[in-house]
């Protein structure tokens, strides 16, 4: 593993038993995030992301969910086997989650000091008092006064507790921070407010960040790389630049396509043709190919592997195969 590649995902499957049948949630997914990096992850419902996110974090409810095989290493260690007692300390420490809702992650009879105070005494070896001047700190960092410190949850807006989960989630100075739609749930004007304040965090702390999304303009906002998902499985990876300047897998052209544009005067976005496939479908050959329109005979029949545009821009399609 090259030294500033602070995660690297190496082939990993992960499956969920459900009444219908066997879900494969993530299929053979290769990823890696460098030191100060931000990786969009983004895809549709159900293409896997959060799956992901949670077997990083080592959260896949077993059963019925089950990490088939692969790999996770975070700083050279690989989390998929080491003791849950160091998995623990590397959770919240190392590594901290922000979730789509803040009410699922803030706990409604707690002051929202105590909640910071929580974490930070968990992780460092700090008393009472200089845990609440820390927590005051950070609320100030996210743009919250430190009189409101002993409020609960209930006396904030959506953006003010989403900032209270940021909060949370930088007391003790991560290395990494997931973010899993962290703005979804909140008012538009109050999205662009809490991306540009994790945008500063991460510019001042130079924390690595995993932004899960399904919106290409957030990613736009604030990721260096791009890995678009398709039912379980990266179908391209990139620079955010390469990616915006030449989308070349189908699917992501067509994320592109329904984007609206401004440059121009359609007076129709161009959808993908058809639906993503059910989580139990069994899709011989590419994933996409019941929806692609340059599906050819052989996308029936064999999964696509990986074709490198450059060193830093790969896709998965047979397109590019000998070019
Ligand atoms: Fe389309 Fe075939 Fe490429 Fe899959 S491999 S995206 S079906 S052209």
């Amino acid at each position: 593993m090259e030294n500033n590649k602070l995660l690297q995902i190496m082939d990993l499957c992960v499956t969920y038993k459900t009444q219908e049948g066997l879900v494969h949630a993530v299929n053979n997914l290769n990823l890696e995030i460098s030191d100060k990096e931000t990786l969009g992850f983004v895809g549709e419902t159900g293409a896997g992301k959060t799956t992901t996110a949670m077997a990083i974090m080592r959260l896949i409810p077993c059963p019925p969910g089950k990490i088939e095989k692969g790999k996770i290493f975070f700083e050279g260690e690989d989390l998929l086997k080491i003791s849950d007692r160091k998995m623990r300390k590397i959770q919240g420490k190392d590594i901290s989650m922000i979730f789509q809702d803040p009410m699922t992650s803030l706990n409604p009879v707690m002051r929202i000091s105590e909640q910071i105070m929580e974490m930070i005494l968990l992780h460092k070896k700090i008393n009472k008092k200089e845990a609440y001047a820390e927590a005051c700190k950070l609320l100030e960092l996210v743009g919250i006064k430190k009189e409101r410190a002993d409020d609960y949850p209930h006396q904030f807006s959506g953006g003010m507790k989403q900032r209270v989960v940021i909060a949370i989630s930088l007391a003790c100075s991560p290395k990494l921070i997931i973010a899993d739609e962290p703005t979804t749930a909140l008012d538009v004007t109050i999205q662009a407010q809490v991306l540009s304040l994790m945008k500063d965090l991460k510019d001042e702390f130079g924390t690595s960040m995993i932004l899960i999304t399904h919106d290409l303009g957030v990613v736009a906002e604030i990721c260096d790389k791009v890995a678009i998902m398709y039912a379980g499985s990266v179908v391209e990876y990139a620079s955010k630049e390469k990616l915006y300047l030449n989308p070349s897998h189908p699917y992501t052209k067509g994320l592109f396509n329904s984007i609206p544009k401004l440059d121009t005067d359609e007076e129709f976005l161009e959808e993908i043709d058809g639906l993503p496939p059910e989580p139990t479908d069994v899709i011989s050959g590419c994933a996409f190919n019941p929806r692609c329109p340059y599906c050819m005979e052989r996308c029936e029949k064999e999964k696509p592997g990986i074709t490198y545009l450059d060193k830093e821009h790969y896709v998965c399609c047979f397109l590019y195969e000998n070019k």
